[in-house]
């Protein structure tokens, strides 16, 4: 008895010298590994324009059914994509989403990626339905880490 109370003890006063393993959240933040998918971004082209082109693959590849986007025909004078058309809705409900990243694999154009970022509690379901306007960036390269989402090399030539 007395035998087991002293290796409890010195378990203790052994493991309190040692260097702390967990983190300190939220003061202190992990920097995430390099395949981490977290809250999706949509992306755009250098010059502003959205990468998205409406096509809905990311929609179809998605094993959840948790993406919903409508398209609609760019104004030649003003468009707004690249391509023929353009998402007009662009929907992800994060709650019901498992983030395997099909969506991101099935775009031709990079346009959706799946970024760093974990922290997007929410006090009420409703608020996880992403809209467009929640996940489209203004500029993409105020995210360098999501570079390394697609290949350039990958994307189809079209736009
Ligand atoms: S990460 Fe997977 S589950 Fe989530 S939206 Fe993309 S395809 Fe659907
Ligand atoms: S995000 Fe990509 S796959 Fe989805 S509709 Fe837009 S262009 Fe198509």
């Amino acid at each position: 008895m007395l035998a087991e109370i002293a290796r409890g003890l010195w378990l203790t006063l052994k493991h309190s010298w040692r260097s702390r393993v967990t983190v300190q959240y939220p003061d202190e933040r992990e920097e995430m590994p390099k395949g981490y998918r977290g809250l999706h971004k949509l992306l755009r082209w250098e010059d502003g324009l959205e990468r998205c082109v409406g096509c809905k693959l990311c929609s179809a590849a998605c094993p959840v059914d948790c993406i919903f986007v409508e398209s609609a025909e760019n104004d030649p004078a003003r468009p707004t994509s690249k391509g023929e058309r353009y998402a007009s809705v662009y929907e992800i409900n994060e709650l019901r989403c498992i983030f395997c990243g099909y969506c991101e694999e099935a775009c031709p154009v990079g346009a959706i990626v799946l970024g760093n970022e974990y922290e997007f509690c929410q006090d009420h379901r409703d608020k996880f339905l992403y809209a467009k306007r929640d996940l489209l960036v203004r500029r993409t390269e105020d995210y360098p880490e999501l570079k390394a989402r697609y290949d350039e090399k990958r994307l189809l030539t079209y736009v």
